[in-house]
Protein backbone atom coordinates (compact mmCIF):
# COMPACT_ATOMS: atom_id res chain seq x y z
CA UNK A 1 0.00 0.00 0.00
CA UNK A 2 0.89 3.83 -0.47
CA UNK A 3 1.32 5.81 2.26
CA UNK A 4 0.58 10.01 1.37
CA UNK A 5 4.57 10.69 2.17
CA UNK A 6 5.47 7.86 -0.75
CA UNK A 7 2.70 9.82 -2.59
CA UNK A 8 4.02 13.09 -2.58
CA UNK A 9 7.36 12.23 -3.71
CA UNK A 10 6.19 10.38 -6.52
CA UNK A 11 7.79 6.88 -5.25
CA UNK A 12 4.70 4.69 -6.65
CA UNK A 13 4.57 2.52 -9.26
CA UNK A 14 1.32 2.76 -11.66
CA UNK A 15 0.02 -0.59 -10.94
CA UNK A 16 -0.84 0.44 -7.44
CA UNK A 17 -4.12 2.14 -8.34
CA UNK A 18 -5.25 -1.47 -9.56
CA UNK A 19 -4.21 -3.58 -6.65
CA UNK A 20 -6.03 -0.34 -4.46
CA UNK A 21 -9.03 -1.26 -6.83
CA UNK A 22 -8.86 -5.04 -5.67
CA UNK A 23 -8.08 -4.50 -1.92
CA UNK A 24 -10.83 -1.98 -1.85
CA UNK A 25 -13.18 -4.51 -3.19
CA UNK A 26 -11.89 -7.55 -0.91
CA UNK A 27 -12.15 -4.87 2.15
CA UNK A 28 -15.68 -4.20 0.90
CA UNK A 29 -16.74 -7.96 0.59
CA UNK A 30 -15.48 -8.70 3.96
CA UNK A 31 -16.35 -5.82 6.08
CA UNK A 32 -18.85 -4.35 4.16
CA UNK A 33 -17.46 -0.71 4.29
CA UNK A 34 -18.37 0.91 0.76
CA UNK A 35 -21.67 1.99 -0.83
CA UNK A 36 -19.92 2.62 -4.22
CA UNK A 37 -16.53 1.91 -5.50
CA UNK A 38 -14.91 3.51 -8.72
CA UNK A 39 -11.84 3.25 -10.53
CA UNK A 40 -9.25 5.92 -10.85
CA UNK A 41 -5.65 7.38 -10.36
CA UNK A 42 -4.08 9.69 -7.76
CA UNK A 43 -4.14 9.37 -3.88
CA UNK A 44 -7.16 7.45 -2.56
CA UNK A 45 -9.81 9.21 -0.66
CA UNK A 46 -12.86 7.60 0.27
CA UNK A 47 -15.78 10.24 0.64
CA UNK A 48 -18.32 9.27 3.09
CA UNK A 49 -21.49 9.13 1.92
CA UNK A 50 -23.56 11.98 2.97
CA UNK A 51 -20.79 14.24 1.40
CA UNK A 52 -22.04 15.05 -2.58
CA UNK A 53 -19.82 13.43 -4.76
CA UNK A 54 -20.38 14.60 -8.77
CA UNK A 55 -22.07 11.72 -10.85
CA UNK A 56 -21.46 9.61 -7.57
CA UNK A 57 -24.09 8.21 -6.19
CA UNK A 58 -24.66 9.80 -2.21
CA UNK A 59 -27.59 8.47 -0.45
CA UNK A 60 -26.40 9.55 3.52
CA UNK A 61 -27.11 6.13 4.33
CA UNK A 62 -30.93 6.35 3.37
CA UNK A 63 -33.28 4.45 1.74
CA UNK A 64 -35.12 7.69 0.91
CA UNK A 65 -32.10 8.71 -1.40
CA UNK A 66 -31.51 5.99 -3.44
CA UNK A 67 -31.09 6.39 -6.85
CA UNK A 68 -29.75 10.05 -6.28
CA UNK A 69 -26.83 10.92 -8.06
CA UNK A 70 -25.13 14.38 -7.05
CA UNK A 71 -24.86 17.05 -9.89
CA UNK A 72 -21.95 19.20 -8.09
CA UNK A 73 -19.15 17.68 -5.69
CA UNK A 74 -19.19 19.18 -2.14
CA UNK A 75 -16.50 21.94 -1.43
CA UNK A 76 -14.12 19.63 0.29
CA UNK A 77 -14.26 17.14 -2.48
CA UNK A 78 -13.49 19.44 -5.34
CA UNK A 79 -10.47 21.00 -3.18
CA UNK A 80 -9.30 17.34 -2.71
CA UNK A 81 -9.86 16.39 -6.48
CA UNK A 82 -8.08 19.48 -7.55
CA UNK A 83 -5.01 18.63 -5.30
CA UNK A 84 -4.84 14.93 -7.09
CA UNK A 85 -7.23 12.44 -5.34
CA UNK A 86 -9.12 9.67 -6.36
CA UNK A 87 -12.45 8.89 -4.81
CA UNK A 88 -11.90 5.67 -4.69
CA UNK A 89 -15.82 5.09 -3.47
CA UNK A 90 -18.00 6.17 -0.92
CA UNK A 91 -18.14 4.35 2.70
CA UNK A 92 -21.38 3.21 4.88
CA UNK A 93 -23.11 5.34 7.32
CA UNK A 94 -25.77 5.64 9.99
CA UNK A 95 -28.53 7.42 7.90
CA UNK A 96 -28.15 10.45 7.94
CA UNK A 97 -25.62 10.15 10.34
CA UNK A 98 -28.37 9.15 13.27
CA UNK A 99 -26.54 6.47 15.13
CA UNK A 100 -23.44 5.67 17.00
CA UNK A 101 -22.34 1.91 15.91
CA UNK A 102 -23.43 2.11 12.10
CA UNK A 103 -26.39 0.05 12.52
CA UNK A 104 -28.85 2.39 11.63
CA UNK A 105 -28.64 2.03 7.90
CA UNK A 106 -28.76 -1.27 5.55
CA UNK A 107 -25.56 -2.28 5.09
CA UNK A 108 -23.86 -2.35 8.53
CA UNK A 109 -19.91 -2.40 8.24
CA UNK A 110 -18.09 -5.15 10.30
CA UNK A 111 -14.87 -4.49 12.31
CA UNK A 112 -11.84 -5.21 10.60
CA UNK A 113 -10.20 -6.35 14.26
CA UNK A 114 -13.51 -8.31 14.85
CA UNK A 115 -15.91 -8.65 12.60
CA UNK A 116 -18.59 -9.53 15.22
CA UNK A 117 -18.33 -6.09 16.51
CA UNK A 118 -19.74 -2.92 15.25
CA UNK A 119 -17.28 -0.01 13.62
CA UNK A 120 -18.49 3.01 15.34
CA UNK A 121 -20.75 5.48 13.94
CA UNK A 122 -22.05 7.33 12.16
CA UNK A 123 -18.68 7.24 10.07
CA UNK A 124 -18.47 3.67 10.75
CA UNK A 125 -17.72 2.89 6.96
CA UNK A 126 -14.68 5.07 6.35
CA UNK A 127 -13.16 4.21 9.71
CA UNK A 128 -13.55 0.52 8.80
CA UNK A 129 -11.45 1.09 5.22
CA UNK A 130 -9.10 3.30 6.72
CA UNK A 131 -8.35 0.39 9.04
CA UNK A 132 -8.31 -2.41 6.10
CA UNK A 133 -6.63 -0.09 3.44
CA UNK A 134 -3.89 2.92 3.89
CA UNK A 135 -5.47 5.35 2.31
CA UNK A 136 -7.66 8.83 3.51
CA UNK A 137 -11.15 9.53 4.01
CA UNK A 138 -13.38 12.49 4.48
CA UNK A 139 -15.80 11.52 6.84
CA UNK A 140 -18.25 13.95 8.77
CA UNK A 141 -19.30 14.61 12.52
CA UNK A 142 -21.88 16.32 14.67
CA UNK A 143 -21.73 14.57 17.81
CA UNK A 144 -18.64 12.50 17.48
CA UNK A 145 -19.52 10.85 14.22
CA UNK A 146 -15.65 11.13 13.45
CA UNK A 147 -13.88 10.14 16.92
CA UNK A 148 -16.30 7.55 17.81
CA UNK A 149 -15.92 4.89 14.74
CA UNK A 150 -12.04 6.24 14.91
CA UNK A 151 -11.34 4.61 18.23
CA UNK A 152 -13.22 1.80 18.03
CA UNK A 153 -11.42 0.57 14.66
CA UNK A 154 -8.04 2.09 15.49
CA UNK A 155 -7.62 4.97 13.52
CA UNK A 156 -7.21 8.62 13.79
CA UNK A 157 -9.98 10.93 13.78
CA UNK A 158 -9.77 14.74 13.44
CA UNK A 159 -12.79 16.93 13.97
CA UNK A 160 -11.55 20.62 12.78
CA UNK A 161 -13.47 23.47 14.61
CA UNK A 162 -17.11 24.18 13.09
CA UNK A 163 -16.80 26.12 10.03
CA UNK A 164 -13.44 25.15 9.33
CA UNK A 165 -14.49 23.23 6.24
CA UNK A 166 -17.02 24.26 4.71
CA UNK A 167 -20.43 22.54 4.59
CA UNK A 168 -21.51 23.00 0.91
CA UNK A 169 -22.33 19.84 -0.56
CA UNK A 170 -22.63 17.94 2.64
CA UNK A 171 -26.26 16.61 3.28
CA UNK A 172 -27.43 17.99 6.47
CA UNK A 173 -28.37 16.50 9.92
CA UNK A 174 -27.80 19.13 11.72
CA UNK A 175 -26.54 22.42 10.13
CA UNK A 176 -25.24 24.05 13.31
CA UNK A 177 -23.38 21.37 14.16
CA UNK A 178 -22.18 19.54 10.97
CA UNK A 179 -18.30 19.20 10.74
CA UNK A 180 -16.47 17.59 7.63
CA UNK A 181 -13.13 16.45 8.76
CA UNK A 182 -10.87 13.89 8.20
CA UNK A 183 -10.19 9.63 8.78
CA UNK A 184 -6.89 8.38 8.40
CA UNK A 185 -3.79 6.03 9.18
CA UNK A 186 -1.36 9.13 10.84
CA UNK A 187 -2.02 12.30 12.38
CA UNK A 188 0.25 13.89 9.80
CA UNK A 189 -1.76 12.79 6.92
CA UNK A 190 -5.09 14.00 8.68
CA UNK A 191 -3.14 17.24 9.02
CA UNK A 192 -2.05 17.08 5.55
CA UNK A 193 -5.79 16.93 4.53
CA UNK A 194 -7.23 19.24 6.84
CA UNK A 195 -4.57 21.96 4.95
CA UNK A 196 -6.01 21.03 1.87
CA UNK A 197 -9.80 21.47 2.90
CA UNK A 198 -9.97 23.90 5.59
CA UNK A 199 -10.58 27.69 4.73
CA UNK A 200 -13.60 29.98 3.52
CA UNK A 201 -15.90 28.92 0.59
CA UNK A 202 -18.02 31.62 -0.69
CA UNK A 203 -20.40 29.17 -0.67
CA UNK A 204 -21.12 27.94 2.94
CA UNK A 205 -21.82 31.78 4.59
CA UNK A 206 -20.60 29.89 7.61
CA UNK A 207 -17.29 29.06 6.62
CA UNK A 208 -14.25 30.82 7.76
CA UNK A 209 -10.43 30.72 8.18
CA UNK A 210 -7.14 31.42 6.14
CA UNK A 211 -4.76 28.80 4.53
CA UNK A 212 -2.85 26.90 6.66
CA UNK A 213 -0.08 24.43 6.74
CA UNK A 214 -1.60 22.36 9.58
CA UNK A 215 1.32 19.46 9.61
CA UNK A 216 3.24 22.43 10.46
CA UNK A 217 2.02 22.07 14.02
CA UNK A 218 3.25 17.88 13.74
CA UNK A 219 6.06 19.08 16.54
CA UNK A 220 6.91 18.68 19.90
CA UNK A 221 5.45 20.97 22.12
CA UNK A 222 5.13 21.39 26.09
CA UNK A 223 1.91 21.44 26.63
CA UNK A 224 -0.42 22.36 29.61
CA UNK A 225 -2.76 18.81 29.52
CA UNK A 226 -6.13 18.95 31.37
CA UNK A 227 -7.73 16.22 32.79
CA UNK A 228 -11.69 15.94 33.45
CA UNK A 229 -12.30 13.93 36.11
CA UNK A 230 -16.48 13.38 34.69
CA UNK A 231 -14.86 11.71 31.82
CA UNK A 232 -12.45 9.18 33.36
CA UNK A 233 -15.47 9.01 36.00
CA UNK A 234 -17.60 7.77 32.99
CA UNK A 235 -15.40 5.31 30.75
CA UNK A 236 -14.25 2.06 31.70
CA UNK A 237 -12.00 1.57 34.05
CA UNK A 238 -9.92 -0.15 31.58
CA UNK A 239 -10.25 2.55 29.09
CA UNK A 240 -9.54 4.89 31.95
CA UNK A 241 -5.93 3.40 32.83
CA UNK A 242 -5.11 3.15 29.34
CA UNK A 243 -5.52 6.90 28.50
CA UNK A 244 -3.42 7.51 31.62
CA UNK A 245 -0.87 5.40 30.29
CA UNK A 246 -0.82 7.82 27.38
CA UNK A 247 -0.76 10.63 29.56
CA UNK A 248 2.52 9.26 31.38
CA UNK A 249 3.89 9.26 28.31
CA UNK A 250 3.34 12.84 27.22
CA UNK A 251 4.56 13.92 30.58
CA UNK A 252 7.77 12.18 29.81
CA UNK A 253 8.06 14.57 26.96
CA UNK A 254 7.99 17.72 29.14
CA UNK A 255 3.68 18.42 29.33
CA UNK A 256 2.21 19.41 32.84
CA UNK A 257 -0.70 17.74 33.64
CA UNK A 258 -3.80 18.72 36.07
CA UNK A 259 -6.86 17.69 36.91
CA UNK A 260 -10.12 19.58 35.87
CA UNK A 261 -13.64 19.34 36.00
CA UNK A 262 -15.99 19.82 33.59
CA UNK A 263 -19.66 20.15 35.27
CA UNK A 264 -22.06 20.32 32.10
CA UNK A 265 -20.99 16.94 31.01
CA UNK A 266 -23.87 15.13 31.35
CA UNK A 267 -26.22 18.52 30.52
CA UNK A 268 -24.46 18.56 27.45
CA UNK A 269 -26.25 15.21 26.09
CA UNK A 270 -29.67 16.11 26.33
CA UNK A 271 -29.22 19.54 25.18
CA UNK A 272 -27.68 17.96 22.26
CA UNK A 273 -30.32 15.44 21.01
CA UNK A 274 -32.73 18.03 21.13
CA UNK A 275 -30.59 20.63 19.29
CA UNK A 276 -29.53 17.61 16.51
CA UNK A 277 -33.26 16.17 16.46
CA UNK A 278 -34.81 20.05 16.18
CA UNK A 279 -32.51 20.91 13.36
CA UNK A 280 -32.82 17.39 11.92
CA UNK A 281 -36.45 17.39 11.69
CA UNK A 282 -36.54 20.36 8.84
CA UNK A 283 -33.61 19.99 7.36
CA UNK A 284 -35.27 16.69 6.66
CA UNK A 285 -38.42 17.77 5.35
CA UNK A 286 -37.26 18.41 1.59
CA UNK A 287 -37.00 14.31 1.22
CA UNK A 288 -40.57 14.07 0.02
CA UNK A 289 -40.20 12.51 -3.01
CA UNK A 290 -40.64 15.16 -5.48
CA UNK A 291 -36.79 16.66 -5.52
CA UNK A 292 -34.28 13.88 -4.65
CA UNK A 293 -34.22 9.55 -4.49
CA UNK A 294 -37.32 7.56 -4.16
CA UNK A 295 -40.55 8.47 -5.99
CA UNK A 296 -43.20 7.08 -6.96
CA UNK A 297 -46.84 7.29 -8.14
CA UNK A 298 -48.59 10.18 -7.52
CA UNK A 299 -51.26 8.50 -5.48
CA UNK A 300 -53.96 11.03 -3.00
CA UNK A 301 -53.57 14.43 -2.20
CA UNK A 302 -49.91 15.95 -1.86
CA UNK A 303 -49.98 15.34 2.25
CA UNK A 304 -50.57 11.65 1.23
CA UNK A 305 -47.86 11.18 -1.57
CA UNK A 306 -45.41 12.09 0.33
CA UNK A 307 -46.65 10.30 3.88
CA UNK A 308 -46.56 7.66 1.46
CA UNK A 309 -42.80 8.26 0.52
CA UNK A 310 -41.37 9.15 3.86
CA UNK A 311 -42.76 6.44 5.49
CA UNK A 312 -41.27 3.78 2.89
CA UNK A 313 -37.84 5.53 2.68
CA UNK A 314 -37.33 6.59 5.81
CA UNK A 315 -35.68 4.06 8.50
CA UNK A 316 -36.75 3.52 11.87
CA UNK A 317 -34.15 5.87 14.09
CA UNK A 318 -34.59 8.97 11.73
CA UNK A 319 -38.52 8.62 12.02
CA UNK A 320 -37.67 8.67 15.96
CA UNK A 321 -35.50 11.74 15.60
CA UNK A 322 -37.87 13.53 12.94
CA UNK A 323 -40.60 12.83 16.02
CA UNK A 324 -38.60 14.29 19.06
CA UNK A 325 -37.37 17.11 16.60
CA UNK A 326 -40.79 18.14 15.95
CA UNK A 327 -41.70 18.11 19.25
CA UNK A 328 -38.96 19.83 21.03
CA UNK A 329 -39.66 23.05 18.53
CA UNK A 330 -43.69 23.23 18.63
CA UNK A 331 -45.68 26.05 20.12
CA UNK A 332 -45.55 25.69 23.60
CA UNK A 333 -42.54 22.87 24.04
CA UNK A 334 -40.24 24.96 22.29
CA UNK A 335 -39.20 27.38 25.42
CA UNK A 336 -39.23 23.92 27.84
CA UNK A 337 -36.81 21.90 25.47
CA UNK A 338 -35.14 24.16 22.54
CA UNK A 339 -34.90 26.94 23.50
CA UNK A 340 -33.25 25.60 26.90
CA UNK A 341 -30.95 23.83 25.42
CA UNK A 342 -29.93 26.62 23.17
CA UNK A 343 -29.08 28.16 26.59
CA UNK A 344 -27.30 24.93 28.31
CA UNK A 345 -24.96 25.08 24.96
CA UNK A 346 -24.20 28.41 25.60
CA UNK A 347 -23.14 27.37 29.24
CA UNK A 348 -20.70 24.55 27.82
CA UNK A 349 -19.23 26.75 25.63
CA UNK A 350 -18.51 29.39 28.53
CA UNK A 351 -17.75 26.19 30.76
CA UNK A 352 -15.47 24.94 28.22
CA UNK A 353 -13.73 28.53 27.51
CA UNK A 354 -12.79 29.20 31.08
CA UNK A 355 -11.35 25.64 31.41
CA UNK A 356 -8.96 26.70 28.54
CA UNK A 357 -7.25 29.61 30.43
CA UNK A 358 -6.38 26.92 32.47
CA UNK A 359 -5.23 23.94 30.18
CA UNK A 360 -4.12 23.79 26.56
CA UNK A 361 -5.40 20.27 25.66
CA UNK A 362 -8.28 18.23 27.57
CA UNK A 363 -6.85 14.71 27.43
CA UNK A 364 -9.58 11.95 27.59
CA UNK A 365 -11.27 8.48 26.37
CA UNK A 366 -13.00 8.79 22.96
CA UNK A 367 -15.49 6.53 24.05
CA UNK A 368 -16.45 4.83 27.17
CA UNK A 369 -15.84 1.52 25.97
CA UNK A 370 -14.16 -0.59 22.90
CA UNK A 371 -16.35 -1.42 19.95
CA UNK A 372 -19.33 -3.55 21.13
CA UNK A 373 -21.01 -6.69 19.59
CA UNK A 374 -23.89 -6.76 17.72
CA UNK A 375 -25.58 -8.60 20.03
CA UNK A 376 -24.88 -6.12 22.78
CA UNK A 377 -26.09 -3.38 20.57
CA UNK A 378 -29.54 -5.20 19.56
CA UNK A 379 -30.26 -5.40 23.44
CA UNK A 380 -29.77 -1.66 23.96
CA UNK A 381 -32.66 0.81 24.10
CA UNK A 382 -32.59 3.82 22.29
CA UNK A 383 -31.45 6.39 25.15
CA UNK A 384 -28.51 3.75 25.93
CA UNK A 385 -27.15 4.30 22.38
CA UNK A 386 -27.78 8.07 22.65
CA UNK A 387 -26.08 7.80 26.47
CA UNK A 388 -22.86 6.09 24.73
CA UNK A 389 -22.12 9.53 23.22
CA UNK A 390 -21.91 11.28 26.42
CA UNK A 391 -17.72 11.98 26.27
CA UNK A 392 -17.36 12.92 22.27
CA UNK A 393 -21.08 15.19 22.55
CA UNK A 394 -19.92 18.28 24.65
CA UNK A 395 -17.01 19.18 21.85
CA UNK A 396 -19.20 18.96 19.59
CA UNK A 397 -21.82 21.10 20.92
CA UNK A 398 -19.37 23.37 21.98
CA UNK A 399 -17.45 23.49 18.17
CA UNK A 400 -14.45 22.71 19.02
CA UNK A 401 -11.60 20.75 17.73
CA UNK A 402 -11.30 17.58 18.37
CA UNK A 403 -8.81 14.27 17.49
CA UNK A 404 -9.05 10.74 18.39
CA UNK A 405 -5.61 8.68 18.38
CA UNK A 406 -5.45 5.17 19.17
CA UNK A 407 -2.99 4.14 21.93
CA UNK A 408 -2.87 0.41 23.16
CA UNK A 409 -5.90 -2.31 22.97
CA UNK A 410 -7.84 -3.66 25.76
CA UNK A 411 -9.71 -7.02 25.62
CA UNK A 412 -7.72 -7.01 21.99
CA UNK A 413 -9.37 -3.89 20.77
CA UNK A 414 -8.36 -0.48 19.93
CA UNK A 415 -8.58 1.82 22.37
CA UNK A 416 -8.87 5.85 21.34
CA UNK A 417 -7.44 8.70 23.23
CA UNK A 418 -9.34 11.96 22.76
CA UNK A 419 -7.22 15.48 22.29
CA UNK A 420 -9.51 18.82 22.64
CA UNK A 421 -8.98 22.53 22.75
CA UNK A 422 -10.35 25.72 22.43
CA UNK A 423 -11.76 27.14 19.21
CA UNK A 424 -9.38 27.00 16.14
CA UNK A 425 -6.60 25.53 18.63
CA UNK A 426 -6.11 22.86 16.09
CA UNK A 427 -2.02 23.17 16.61
CA UNK A 428 -2.65 21.64 19.83
CA UNK A 429 -4.61 18.66 19.08
CA UNK A 430 -2.12 17.92 16.26
CA UNK A 431 0.75 18.65 18.18
CA UNK A 432 -0.37 16.52 21.33
CA UNK A 433 -1.67 13.44 18.99
CA UNK A 434 1.05 13.65 16.88
CA UNK A 435 3.61 13.01 19.75
CA UNK A 436 1.65 10.34 21.46
CA UNK A 437 1.44 8.52 17.42
CA UNK A 438 5.38 8.93 17.55
CA UNK A 439 5.92 8.06 20.91
CA UNK A 440 3.87 4.72 20.61
CA UNK A 441 5.19 3.42 17.49
CA UNK A 442 3.10 1.68 14.64
CA UNK A 443 0.21 -0.37 15.09
CA UNK A 444 -0.70 -3.57 13.14
CA UNK A 445 -3.71 -3.53 11.15
CA UNK A 446 -5.45 -6.77 10.22
CA UNK A 447 -4.71 -8.29 7.33
CA UNK A 448 -7.75 -8.43 5.03
N1 LIG B 1 -24.26 9.50 17.70
C1 LIG B 1 -24.60 10.88 17.55
C2 LIG B 1 -25.98 11.03 16.98
O1 LIG B 1 -26.58 10.05 16.70
C3 LIG B 1 -23.59 11.58 16.69
C4 LIG B 1 -23.71 11.24 15.27
C5 LIG B 1 -22.96 12.15 14.37
O2 LIG B 1 -22.00 12.81 14.79
N2 LIG B 1 -23.40 12.22 13.13
O3 LIG B 1 -26.47 12.10 16.84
Amino acid sequence: MLSLREFLRGEHDPEIFEKYLELAKKADEKFRCFTVISPGSGYPVSVKDNISTKGIPTTAGSKILSGYVPVFDATAVERIKKWGAWIIGKTTMDEFGFGTFNTNTEKIPLNPWDPERACGGSSGGSACAVACIEHISLAESTGGSISCPASFCGVVGLTPTYGLVSRFGLIDYASSLDKIGVISRTVWDASYVLSLIAGKDPKDMTSHGEKKDYTSFCRETKLKLGLPKEYFELADEKIGKKVLEAVSVLEKLGCDVIDVSVKLTEAALPAYYIIACAEASTNLAKFCGMRYGLSGPMKGDYNEYFSAIRSAGFGEEAKRRILLGTYARMRGYREKFYEKSLRIRTAVIKEFKNVFRKVDVLCAPTMPFVAKRFDEIEKMEPLDHYRSDILTVPVNLAGLPHISVPFGFVNGLPVGVHFMADHLREDLVISAAWMLERERGEIKYPKI
